[in-house]
């Protein structure tokens, strides 16, 4: 690598909303403060930019002026661009966001992110890549011919973006048109869930310090317990992801043998069943406290039968589970259809009967989605996905 090269990388981002600890560092010292200075400042810059949720440098009042203006030459607090919100009767809130450009010419990826608000909690689900190359054959995401990896801050920007927006730093006043958890000390966000664009796994990096950003105590400070990361059965990243981050963890499981699930997961055939299982049994902090989430999509004909779902509570057994069942949801030109509401009852009722509580929700938010029929078509993959990610992030019940 040359010099330059190395410089141009050891640059702090021009963005410091979404930043880590150690990029505030740079940014710091870039502008000139003197290296015994540094730490106490890094404190200061993560308190006001995570837990005060400041958007102007200004806004830092404990911080000397000519140091704010040095950093507001070369840096802002700027969070990703909001293109579109919708609102559910229900309250559920959908934001489409474009990303800044990330190279000359770049119009800006967008990515959707969804929040879900309940009696006593609140949910987003967030997006990790813009696409994914794994292509699930029931998955419209796959599809979509731009994929890159979200950056750590890109990620941390949805749910500061869902802050902004629902009041929820302090001071902050919630929106008159929404819904939001009640309940003493409930924040209008208060779980994750990685289920939006994306292989989080396949994005390790970038997903482990935006985690480590939102569950730090000084600033956003969301519960390890309220983060869940969903994988399609990325194996070697599983561990890291239990050691390193403490997260609870989500498995795209959807068939109960290696053929089958080849052809709807086509990561399998790389890790089959038997080793994401065993994965998943020696996931870090697992336990029946701390249950591994098994999603499996409803397709008709395909992998609905009852005797399917026996299968799936054989397979479980001895792994501290959890089961949702989503119901698929069809996209322009899918090749599935959703399963009958009887057939998702009887699978489901097999299931309960093998100890599994309420394995199915209750969709919300269907207005807006219906809505979003009368965007523009461009939009038109931004939209299966939102109803997609609505609905599965519905389905796993955070406790
Ligand atoms: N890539 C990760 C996380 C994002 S997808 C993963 O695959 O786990 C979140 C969940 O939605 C996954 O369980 C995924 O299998 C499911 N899903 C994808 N497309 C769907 C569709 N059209 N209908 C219902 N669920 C879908
Ligand atoms: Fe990617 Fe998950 Fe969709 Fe599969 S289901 S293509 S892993 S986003």
């Amino acid at each position: 690598m040359t010099l330059a090269a190395s410089a141009v990388e050891d640059r702090a981002p021009v963005r410091l909303a979404g930043a880590t600890r150690p990029e505030l560092f740079r940014a710091l010292a870039e502008v000139g403060v003197p290296d015994r200075e540094r730490n106490m400042r890094v404190s200061q810059l993560w308190h006001w930019i995570y837990h005060r949720g400041a958007r102007e440098f200004s806004a830092m009042r404990n911080i000397a002026r000519p140091l704010l203006e040095k950093l507001a030459e070369r840096h802002d607090l700027q969070r990703p661009e909001i293109v579109a919100e919708q609102l559910s009767a229900d309250g559920t809130r959908k934001w489409l966001l474009r990303m800044a450009p990330a190279f000359p010419g770049d119009r800006g990826a967008e990515i959707e992110c969804v929040y879900i608000p309940e009696s006593d909690r609140g949910t987003l689900c967030v997006s990790s890549q813009v696409g994914c190359t794994l292509n699930c054959a029931f998955c419209h995401t796959g599809t979509m011919p731009l994929v890159r990896n979200l950056t750590a801050a890109e990620i941390v920007g949805q749910v500061l973006i869902a802050r902004d927006r629902l009041g929820d730093f302090p001071g902050g006043t919630p929106p008159s048109d929404g819904l939001a958890p009640s309940g003493e000390g409930v924040r209008a966000v208060s779980n994750i869930v990685f289920m939006g664009m994306g292989e989080p796994l396949y994005n390790y990096p970038a997903v482990r310090d935006a985690i480590g950003i939102l569950t730090d105590g000084e600033g956003l400070s969301l519960s390890k317990r309220r983060i869940t990361v969903s994988t399609s059965g990325v194996v070697p990243e599983m561990e890291r992801l239990g050691a390193e981050c403490g997260t609870m963890l989500a498995v795209s499981l959807h068939a109960t043998n290696n053929g089958l699930r080849e052809k709807l997961v086509p990561l399998n055939r790389k890790y089959p069943i038997e080793r994401l299982l065993q994965a998943c049994r020696d996931y870090p902090g697992a336990s029946n406290a701390r249950r591994i989430t098994f999603e499996y999509v409803m397709l008709k004909g395909v992998n609905d039968t009852p005797a399917e779902a026996r299968a799936l509570v054989r397979l479980l057994k001895g792994v501290p589970a959890k089961i949702n069942l989503i119901p698929f949801n069809p996209w322009p030109g899918s090749p599935f259809e959703c399963s009958d509401w009887e057939t998702i009852e009887r699978f489901s009722e097999i299931i309960f009967n093998a100890g599994y509580a309420s394995p199915v929700r209750t969709p919300r938010g269907r207005d807006i989605l219906a809505a979003c029929g009368q965007l523009k078509s461009e939009s038109e993959k931004l939209r299966a996905r939102a109803r997609m990610m609505l609905e599965a992030s519905l389905i796993v019940g955070q406790d």
